[in-house]
Parts: C-alpha cells; sequence; structure tokens
C-alpha cells in the first residue's frame, strides 16, 4: 500500500491507482462515457452543482458529464499531484489548453497583467505576446520581476530548465521576487523526478504531458498541479471553456507516469555522455547541457535540479545553414518537434517552434536542440557525428558562399 512516506518510484508505480484492486481489476478500466446516470433528481442536481463549480466527485454523487468529471482523468490527475507534492492537479487536452485555462484563472480577479521571463516555450511566449486571451505581459529578468509586478499582475510566469536554451533559475530566488503574486513554473523539461517546484516556493507547477509524462510520442495532455483554492478555480475554468483531456489520453498518461523515474535517468545517462561527445566536434561551437562544466554558474544541480535531462542543445559553428543541414541528416534521430519520448528527435528552434517569437527574444539560428531517447548511445552517436560531418561540410560551402555574398541576410 502506498504511504506518503513512499519513494519516488514506488509512488509513480502506484499512485492514482487506488480502488482498482477492488473492481477486481489490476489496471484501471477505460470509461468512455460522456454521461452518466443521476440517480434521484435531487442528487443529480446537487452532484451536477458541486463539480459544475470545482468540486471533486464525492461518495453518492453522480459524476454526471464527461466535461465535468472523469474517473481516469481524476487518477492520472492524483499521480500526477502525487510526484510534485501538490493538493491535487487538472488536466487538460494539451499544455497549451492548461496554459490557457491558468491565464483565464489568474485573471478573473481583475489581474490581467502577466510577469515573464524569457525564454519561455515558442506557444506560451506567443499567446502572451498576442494577448489573445486579454492578458499583457512584461518580460524581464529574475532580478527585474519585483519592479515589473503592477497591482493588475495577476501571475508570474516561468520555465526552467528552458527551451531551447537550457538555461536554469534559481527558482527560491523567482518565489522570493514573486512576492505574493501567484508563481507558475513550467516543469516539463525536468518533470518531477529531477525537480518539484512546490518545493522551491512555486504556486502553480505545469506539464505538457505530451512530453515526458506520456514518453511515447502517442498522446496529448497538459496538466497543472497545486493548491486547493487553485484546483477548484481550475476545474470550473475547465468545465466552462471545454479543453478537456480524453480518457484514453488520461489512460496513457497514467501508464507513462510508471515508467518515468526510469525512462528519465537512462535519457539522461545517455544525453550526459552524448553531450561529452558532440563537445569534441570541430563543427559544434557550443553544447549546452546543464550537466557540462561551467554551465550551471549558480550551483542549481543537486540543491534544485535533481540532475541534467536528457535535452541538449547544440549550437552549430556554421550557423544557419550548418543546422539546417545537420537537421536533414539526421537519419536514427527523427526530425519532428516536441520531446521526452522513448525515441530521440531533432528540431531548429529558429525556423519552428520560436519562429512566432520576437526578433530579439529568438534563439540563436545556428542553435539545434535533441531530445535524447533510450536509444544505445553509441547509435546515437554515430548517427548524430555523422551528420554534423554533413554540417561541417555546409560550413565549408557557406563560407565560400560568404566570399561570393558577403551581406548575405541569414548570417
Ligand atoms: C510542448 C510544450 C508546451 C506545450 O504543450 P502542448 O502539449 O504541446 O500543448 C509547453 N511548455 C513546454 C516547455 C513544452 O515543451
Amino acid at each position: 500500500m502506498l504511504t506518503s512516506s513512499s519513494n519516488l518510484e514506488t509512488r509513480a508505480v502506484h499512485a492514482g491507482m487506488e480502488g482498482v484492486r477492488e473492481q477486481g481489476s489490476h489496471v484501471p478500466t477505460i470509461d468512455l462515457s460522456t454521461t452518466n446516470p443521476l440517480g434521484d433528481v435531487e442528487n443529480g442536481g446537487m452532484s451536477y452543482e458541486e463539480l459544475a463549480t470545482g468540486g471533486c466527485l464525492t461518495e453518492g454523487r453522480s459524476a454526471v458529464y464527461q466535461r465535468l468529471w472523469h474517473p481516469g482523468v481524476a487518477r492520472f490527475e492524483t499521480a500526477l499531484a502525487d510526484l510534485e507534492g501538490a493538493d491535487g492537479s487538472v488536466a487538460f487536452a494539451s499544455g497549451m489548453a492548461a496554459l490557457a485555462a491558468t491565464l483565464i484563472a489568474a485573471t478573473t480577479a481583475g489581474t490581467p497583467h502577466v510577469v515573464a521571463v524569457r525564454p519561455l516555450y515558442g506557444g506560451s511566449d506567443h499567446v502572451l505576446e498576442s494577448g489573445l486571451l486579454g492578458t499583457s505581459v512584461t518580460w524581464t529578468d529574475v532580478d527585474g520581476i519585483p519592479a515589473a509586478i503592477r497591482p493588475d499582475t495577476g501571475l508570474v510566469i516561468v520555465e526552467t530548465p528552458a527551451n531551447p536554451t537550457l538555461e536554469l533559475l534559481d527558482l527560491r530566488r523567482v518565489a522570493d521576487a514573486a512576492g505574493s503574486v501567484p508563481l507558475l513554473v513550467d516543469n516539463t523539461f525536468a518533470t518531477p523526478v529531477l525537480q518539484r517546484p512546490i518545493e522551491h516556493g512555486a504556486t502553480l507547477v505545469l506539464h505538457s504531458a505530451t512530453k515526458y509524462l506520456g514518453g511515447h510520442g502517442d498522446a496529448m495532455g497538459g496538466v497543472v498541479a497545486g493548491p486547493i483554492e487553485w484546483i477548484e478555480r481550475l476545474r470550473r475554468v475547465r468545465a466552462l471553456t471545454g479543453g478537456l483531456l480524453h480518457p484514453m489520453g488520461a489512460y496513457l498518461l497514467h501508464r507513462g507516469i510508471r515508467t518515468l523515474p526510469v525512462r528519465v535517468r537512462a535519457q539522461q545517462e545517455t544525453a550526459g555522455e552524448l553531450a561529452r561527445r558532440l563537445e569534441a566536434h570541430p563543427a559544434v561551437a557550443r553544447v549546452r547541457y546543464p550537466g557540462l562544466p561551467g554551465q550551471d554558474p549558480q550551483g542549481l544541480l543537486g540543491r534544485q535540479l535533481a540532475g541534467p535531462g536528457s535535452i541538449i542543445a547544440i549550437e552549430l559553428a556554421g550557423g544557419y545553414d550548418a543546422a539546417c543541414r545537420f537537421t536533414e541528416a539526421c537519419r536514427l534521430v527523427t526530425h519532428a518537434v516536441s520531446l521526452g519520448g522513448v525515441d530521440s528527435l531533432v528540431q531548429h528552434p529558429a525556423s519552428l517552434t520560436h519562429r512566432p517569437v520576437a526578433a530579439n527574444a529568438k534563439p540563436d539560428a545556428g542553435v539545434v536542440r535533441l531530445s535524447i531517447g533510450l536509444e544505445h548511445v553509441d547509435d546515437l552517436t554515430a548517427d548524430l557525428m555523422a551528420a554534423l560531418d554533413a554540417a561541417a561540410d555546409a560550413q565549408d560551402l557557406g563560407r565560400s558562399s560568404e566570399l561570393a555574398a558577403p551581406a548575405d541576410a541569414l548570417g
């Protein structure tokens, strides 16, 4: 039986499984009902009222309607909240649906202003910069947070490790700077295996569950963990705006959590070795990986972040052209967005995920991002080294074309 003193690996396997055995099952059943019997009229009405205002399903009540409550989604939420050390969590159709719901929930008290630290995930940057949800944003660094906060500030948003530069932020410093304004930390890259932001002063923790939590590239979802008053507010926003996690997705994401610690650590071990090997290639100007010497100047590894994770950003000496050439030359590693799955992926943030980001905040044109999976380190090394050789050829070509056209705009 699961106790609060159980270790993380044990909790990952057993959290959210309450009552499964009593139902005569070994794993949760997938309930596809969109509606549920209400019982008598009074019970149906009370059930509806409780759930539509953010409450949770209690003994004897009806789950009413899938948009209000789903038992499989609730299991995934229980498991994620357990790992993050939160009162609860609320799951959504995607990470962006989770962020949108959080922005709506944070601004209902007449506080539409958001303070955010770049870099953020490209979509998060875009939704804030566009003001699409009626919010306005002040971009700043950690030291600038107190001065950026206004009476109408409803939320501070940060991401660490950041996408795609892998910069680390000291969450305790961020939380102190945010003061009484709620702090949302995007913990997608670290996962609760490596970092639990609530322990460092965060109010809310957001995940694109599509990435490490699911871990197999076959389920989309998002989740926000936090204190009970926020959980109720977020459930209400979800009930009224409908950004639901599908029961099948909930099942897969919950299953993904069971192997999360072992996947994260195995992928991290391979990434650490690869980061060192890639540094040696002449086409690489710089490898950004928090585990490399000198890349954690604040000493956050071990104190806030248990390990450097399995995302590596490499900066190609040949800039944009070399980055494109490298990305296209990978064979075992797939050129695709997303990250955190069992198979390795590569993408070029400046032209893809960070395309909508303001020019002054865009990642360097020569940076490519690798998400390292569970393949053997030597097979990944062979594939990436061959792609770097191809990029080096492009670099030589780039030099000769530079002579021919010195004012190349992509420089
Ligand atoms: C992918 C991602 C998101 C958005 O999540 P989706 O599930 O794609 O909507 C948000 N933050 C980070 C750090 C991400 O990597």
